[in-house]
């Protein structure tokens, strides 16, 4: 999410380039793909929520959780006794997306009707963060920068029953649809309208706890500038 969300640029066959494994190989309208590390990072560093899904003895699971990206990792923290991570610590498979939603694509007719938007997904195994102090710095930070300076750190205790866990970027795909609809020749003449209805997460004005009296920092002011 962010304030004035920027659709990433559109794939073409001159600036996406390959995809790193068959799975990842975009097929279904093929020129919406793009493998391009800078568009994968945007994607994750927009967001806020990944949707983690692995498969267990009761079925197939596909669960939100909080994210941040380091690098060419995307990192993920967790009770130690959630399921989500006692699974993936012992090396479950996973696969990984995120989506942002740019608008609502109204064509002339009903079937070429499409969102624009900006999604990637990510696989393969995750493991465990050593550093794990380090690596919640870094999610304070995607929160709000600066704030791991300012709140209090994660006690010993609090670290003990908490683990971070990374996913590598190697294994990625994104997909990405802008701009308007792609309507049928014939239909054009429909006395339709057609276009896009934006779409957008807004920053709204920031809501100080009661028992706050602490002035707001400059991430706090213009949170919603
Ligand atoms: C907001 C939104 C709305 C959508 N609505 C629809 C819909 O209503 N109907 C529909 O059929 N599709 C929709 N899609 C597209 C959908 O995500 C799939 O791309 C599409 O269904 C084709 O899937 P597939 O497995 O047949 O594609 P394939 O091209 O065969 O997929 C091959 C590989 O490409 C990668 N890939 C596929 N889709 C994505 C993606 N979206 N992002 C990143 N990597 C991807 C994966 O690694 C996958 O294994 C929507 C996507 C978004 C983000």
């Amino acid at each position: 999410m962010t304030a004035t969300p920027k659709p990433a640029t559109a794939a073409t066959a001159a600036t996406a380039s390959k995809a790193p494994t068959d799975r990842t190989r975009i097929r279904r309208i093929a020129e919406n793909a793009d493998y391009q590390r800078d568009t994968l990072h945007a994607v994750l560093d927009a967001a806020y929520v990944c949707h983690v899904a692995f498969v267990d003895d009761k079925g197939t699971h596909c669960i939100p959780t909080a994210c941040w990206r380091e690098g060419e990792h995307l990192y993920i923290h967790g009770s130690n006794g959630g399921r989500l991570i006692k699974l993936l610590a012992k090396g479950t498979q996973a696969c990984v997306t995120v989506t942002h939603i740019d608008g609502l694509v109204l064509a002339r007719s009903a079937f070429h009707h499409s969102m624009n938007y900006r999604s990637a997904m990510v696989y393969g195994q995750f493991e465990k963060v050593d550093d794990k102090a380090a690596a919640l710095d870094a999610f304070m930070r995607h929160l709000a920068p600066g704030r791991e300076q300012q709140a209090r750190p994660g006690s010993s205790k609090e670290l003990a029953a908490t683990t971070v866990m990374r996913i590598s970027l190697a294994e990625a795909a994104c997909k990405v649809r802008s701009g308007g609809p792609n309507d049928d020749t014939d239909d054009l003449h429909l006395p339709v309208w057609a276009g896009v209805l934006p779409l957008a997460s807004l920053r709204l004005a920031p809501v100080p706890d009661a028992l706050c009296s602490v002035p707001a920092p400059d991430y706090v002011q213009n949170w919603a500038n």
